[in-house]
């Protein structure tokens, strides 16, 4: 089944502002959209900054899918679908909320913003419950952290899934200069 054009337009161009705004490297992060009972989802290993048709697999929930090998984290993604009212999740790599997530289990935004947008974030911590714990976490909040590793957003839309991600990354940059200015 060929990809609508404006799902792929969707996901051509958050992919892009996720790479250019430096949240993840060439090959990191992913994306999808949800699709009625389908999914369509980056590719294993896609340069999120560079996506086209080929690049985007259309998922099914017993394991089926169209070319290329869907995203390792399309079970976490079903996960999240079947536990929240997604239409989108998004997965980047945001640099300064990954360092704060080492030492906490919630971070909780100092600025303005962060506190009107995201208010709490969880922090789960990697292990064989990730999946379901990520997805439990993402029914109140907007976006949750996995320790160590990046942010998972969940949204009626890619677009929105971009801002949660987006405003991580600024509430968790301001709390880093935060820190060093109080040094
Ligand atoms: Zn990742």
């Amino acid at each position: 089944m060929e990809i609508p054009d404006a799902t792929l337009r969707d996901l051509r161009e958050v992919g892009r502002d996720l790479y250019r705004l430096g949240l993840v490297s060439s090959r990191g992060g992913n994306l999808s959209v949800r699709d009625g009972h389908a999914l369509w989802i980056t590719g294993t290993g896609a340069m999120l900054g560079y996506l086209g048709a080929r690049d985007v697999s259309r998922a099914l929930p017993d394991g089926a899918h169209d070319p290329p090998p869907p995203s390792s984290d399309t079970v976490l993604h079903w996960t999240i679908y079947a536990t929240t009212d997604a239409g989108a999740v998004a997965h980047a790599h945001p640099r300064h909320a990954v360092a704060l997530s080492f030492e906490r289990d919630r971070f909780t935004p100092e600025d303005a913003e962060g506190r009107i947008h995201l208010r709490e974030v969880p922090v789960v911590a990697p292990g064989p419950l990730q999946e379901q714990q990520l997805a439990e976490a993402l029914r109140e909040a907007r976006v949750a952290i996995l320790r160590g590793h990046g942010a998972y957003a969940r949204a009626a839309s890619l677009w929105d899934a971009l801002h949660w991600i987006t405003a991580l990354e600024e509430s968790a940059h301001v709390a880093w200069l935060r820190r060093l200015a109080s040094r």
